[in-house]
């Protein structure tokens, strides 16, 4: 780096700071190897890099099986598989760390019903030192796949869709089974094409009370998730009004995530989203 495919890191000065949710090429949908990521972490000054690779094994999911990478190939999301994945952040772990960088071991997990003995059973058999939890879709339909969202919402009103979402979410967060829920009011990112611009301020209204509590019940935090600012809504998941509201209900908002796809995208927006969070300075301590 930089090379044809990520041609330019735009430098940024992120002292201090930790992204706590990046993709890699084990991921089918991102780009760039954990080697790539953790070389742009450390030029920006990051103190942590945790790797949230997705992983999404949802049986009874309308997209059918669900892949990870490995190696360039696509492989099924089982356990077996998520080694390769594991043994790479373990082995960045320890050549990054005596140069200043702290490289973690996440899974961002799918979320779906019933999901709570995979999870235990994935936490018992890797090292997992951060468990995000992205909820993606209702009634197993993706809601965040521009090829997809239209079958999901054309099912639902716009009140029905938000509240089921939080359904999911306070689910989800009441198992106590996650560090952290991914992107809170991620289904803005496709419901404002899909219901218009009044699915922001339902957010603020439905749902948030449950939600709110069974976080606080279960320590489960949120996280700044800045990827809606370099692409729509232009804003943070959860956006900056409801982001507060959580902060007045007393809900943990420990994390920065960026979300990155690619490794010019780690730590994007930081600089501004750090004034977000109030745990956000992150010691390189393990
Ligand atoms: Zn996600
Ligand atoms: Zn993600």
């Amino acid at each position: 780096m930089p090379d044809a495919e990520h041609p330019i890191v735009e430098p940024l000065f992120l002292d201090g700071l930790a992204d706590y949710h990046c993709h890699c090429d084990y991921s089918i949908d991102a780009t760039g190897s954990i080697d790539e990521y953790c070389r742009v972490a450390l030029a920006r000054g990051l103190v942590e890099l945790c790797f949230t690779t997705h992983y999404d094994a949802n049986a009874t999911s309308g997209d059918g099986a669900s892949f990870i990478k490995v190696k360039g190939k696509d492989q099924p999301a089982n356990p077996d598989n998520l080694a390769p994945y594991v043994e790479e952040v373990l082995e960045a772990h320890d050549r990054y760390y005596p140069l200043g960088l702290s490289v973690k071991l996440g899974l961002e997990f799918g979320w779906y019903a019933g999901c709570e003995e995979e999870v235990a059973q994935l936490r018992g058999r890797y090292p997992f030192e951060y468990f995000l939890c992205g909820i993606h879709e209702l009634e197993n339909i993706c809601f965040c796949c521009h090829d997809r969202f239209e079958a999901c919402f054309s099912r639902f009103s716009v009140e029905e869709a938000v509240d089921k979402y939080a359904a999911e979410v306070a689910a989800a967060a009441e198992t106590g089974l996650f560090n952290t829920i991914a992107h809170l009011d991620y289904l803005r990112k496709y419901g404002q094409n899909f219901y218009g611009p009044q699915i922001d301020d339902l957010f603020l209204s439905r749902g948030t009370e449950s939600v709110f509590n069974a976080l606080k019940r279960t320590g489960t935090a949120l996280e700044v998730n800045t990827a809606g600012m370099r692409r729509q809504p232009a804003d943070y998941f959860p956006r900056v009004k409801l982001l507060n509201q959580a902060r007045r209900a007393g809900v943990d908002i420990r994390y920065l995530g960026s979300d990155a796809h690619r490794p010019e995208d780690v730590g994007y927006d930081f600089d501004a989203a750090a004034s977000l969070i109030t745990d956000h300075v992150a010691a390189c301590l393990d």
